[in-house]
């Protein structure tokens, strides 16, 4: 029978990742700080302990998806952290998006205790430690690509998500620009999705109300992916590009407007709410 896999961080992620493995056959040892997280995969069979400790020692495959980097910093490193009750040999999948040198730091601080850490918001780890991991990764995810060393993971995650963010303005201007110029919204995402502007956003994901079933903006922008999630991922992308020098103009504006977004209230709404934020600066 398969041995317990343990998970910390039971949110918007957390929670069907965790019911993918138990629906694979898993046993799920799991915690998260917010008691409520945990209802629904507890009601699946999985055991809740209190806290990342506990699952440390009921488990040698843990899986994070926390929303930032000083959450893991805690869940890893804290007084009830994972590293309190490691034992030699386990293997820790990190999916959270955190600043790669995070992910660097708490490889080491695995290493010291004989385990071993990758970052796998797209993947990471050394590539033998990467087939343990995808036995996991594939019950969670469609696509698992190896990145290379340690850090790698998260820098591909941070680029693709730096990239979603203006998508996700563009399309949100654009619709908002075609719907002033009387265009009806279905149709015009219609015509987008049929010619060079199509994008994720667009076609997929539409930020307008109306425009697709099942997507946050169909439900007043609940669920999916936080604001302040995204306001953190570009400000990730800030970090390394200055620290490699590197122009990035677009990402900058984009991290500024999602921050600014926070501080109006968006904080916890989807990150498509970008559109409905652009509506207001109309005073509409
Ligand atoms: P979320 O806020 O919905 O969930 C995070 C959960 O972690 C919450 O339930 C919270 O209570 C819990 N938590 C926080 N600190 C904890 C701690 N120290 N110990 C135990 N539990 C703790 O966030 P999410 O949308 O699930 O995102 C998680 C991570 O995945 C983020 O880094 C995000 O950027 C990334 N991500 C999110 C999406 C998405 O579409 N939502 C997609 C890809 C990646």
């Amino acid at each position: 029978s398969k041995t317990p896999v343990g998970f910390i961080g039971l949110g918007n992620m957390g929670n069907p990742m965790a019911k993918n493995l138990l629906n694979h056959g898993y046993p799920v040892v799991a915690t998260d700080v917010f008691p409520e997280s945990c209802k629904e995969v507890q009601e699946l069979g999985a055991q809740i302990v209190d806290n990342p400790a506990e699952v440390a020692d009921k488990a040698d495959r843990i899986i994070t998806m926390l929303p930032s980097s000083p959450n893991v910093i805690d869940a890893y490193t804290g007084p009830n952290g994972i590293l309190k009750k490691i034992k030699k040999g386990s293997l820790l999948i990190d999916s959270s998006t955190i600043d790669p040198s995070v992910s660097k730091e708490m490889a080491a601080a695995a290493e010291k205790m004989g385990a071993v850490f990758m970052d796998a918001p797209v993947s990471g780890g050394a590539e033998e430690e990467f087939t343990a991991a995808k036995e996991l990764l594939t019950c969670m995810g469609a696509n698992v690509v190896y990145c290379g060393q340690v850090g790698t993971g998260q820098a591909a995650k941070i680029c693709n998500n730096m990239l979603l963010a203006i998508g996700m303005i563009g399309t949100s201007e654009t619709m908002n620009l075609g719907i002033r110029l009387g265009l009806d919204p279905k149709l015009l995402a219609k015509i987008l999705n049929m010619s060079s502007g199509r994008c994720w956003s667009s076609d997929t994901y539409n930020p307008v109300p109306g425009v697709m079933e099942g997507v946050p903006s169909g439900n007043n922008y609940q669920g999916g992916f936080g604001t302040q999630l995204m306001a953190k991922d570009l400000g990730l992308a800030q970090n390394t590009a200055t620290n490699t020098k590197t122009p990035v103009p677009l990402g900058s504006l984009a991290h500024q407007m999602y921050r600014m977004m926070c501080a109006r209230g968006y904080a916890n709404k989807d990150f498509s709410s970008v559109f409905q934020f652009l509506r207001e600066e109309e005073g509409q």
